[in-house]
């Protein structure tokens, strides 16, 4: 089996969730205009790292979705959504705080890691680089809201970033966060994964993929009110029984269990 950490964190937020993705095979439908957004605004970040044009390269990603019935949350439109990349593109140019030498190289990195029982851990890192200077590997997010930069530190816990830097074994990780708001931000955010950290988030792996494999898929919604995640999982339908919040979100597409580290490419 191949493992991702989009497989492992689906697990861990709800091991029923994983079950009706992975060995289900239910999947959300790929229409939700501020995921596709996130991947036309990354192949426009390349093309900047490439010396082509960034601006020409998302109208170019973001016009090949704009008839595929797109769902735009907080009063998004197409329109507007592009307007906010092209100016993001511009601020980022102007900030000129990262390098990434060898781009065709350093971006989209594939890593692979045997984790025993003959199964593999992969990932596909943004891109590996410079920051201000100093030597990173570097994530991509856009977003329509700020990420929280306090208390200090908070960083260093982001499961994403410990996970990267466990299966490339680079300590220095940084996310560059593209803020679509009214006024447009781009956030610089650095953070140190300790050793320490990295041997846990391994142990972590290691007992996920003991009880996926052992079929433990109780599932665990965390229910307490306001704070309900199943309000928010597109899988709600399928727990309830509901079928047209069913056809609403979801997909069907059996077998995706071998094919889960694609989505690894998704993000
Ligand atoms: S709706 Fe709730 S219980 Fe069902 S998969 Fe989602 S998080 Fe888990």
């Amino acid at each position: 089996m191949t493992y991702s950490y989009t497989q492992i964190s689906q697990y861990l937020t709800c091991p029923r969730r994983y079950r009706h993705r992975y060995l289900d095979g239910w999947q959300e439908k790929d229409t939700r205009a501020a995921m596709l957004f996130g991947r036309a605004f990354e192949r426009a970040l390349a093309a900047y790292f490439l010396r082509e044009d960034p601006a020409a390269a998302l109208f170019r990603e973001w016009s090949a979705c704009q008839n595929l019935g797109l769902q735009y949350s907080n009063g998004d439109t197409w329109d507007r959504m592009l307007q906010q990349g092209i100016m993001l593109l511009d601020r980022f140019c102007q900030d000129d705080r990262i390098r990434i030498r060898q781009p065709r190289r350093n971006l989209q990195i594939k890593f692979a890691r045997p984790i025993g029982g003959g199964n593999e851990f992969v990932a596909y890192v943004d891109a590996i680089g410079k920051i201000d200077g100093t030597g990173c590997l570097l994530e991509w997010k856009t977003t329509s809201s700020r990420y929280a930069e306090e208390p200090d530190g908070l960083l260093a816990l982001d499961p994403q970033l410990v996970c990267y830097s466990w299966i490339t074994g680079i300590s220095e990780v940084a996310m560059v966060v593209f803020v679509r708001k009214r006024l447009v931000e781009v956030q610089y955010l650095r953070t140190t994964i300790t050793d320490q950290r990295r041997r846990e988030f391994g142990q972590l792996v290691e007992d996920t993929i003991r009880r996926i494999e052992s079929a433990e898929f109780l599932p665990h919604s965390g229910i307490r009110f306001p704070q309900n995640p199943c309000s928010s999982c597109p899988y709600v339908g399928i727990c309830l029984g509901q079928q047209q919040l069913v056809n609403a979100t979801l997909v069907r597409k059996p077998g995706a269990e071998h094919l889960d580290w694609l989505d690894e490419l998704a993000y």
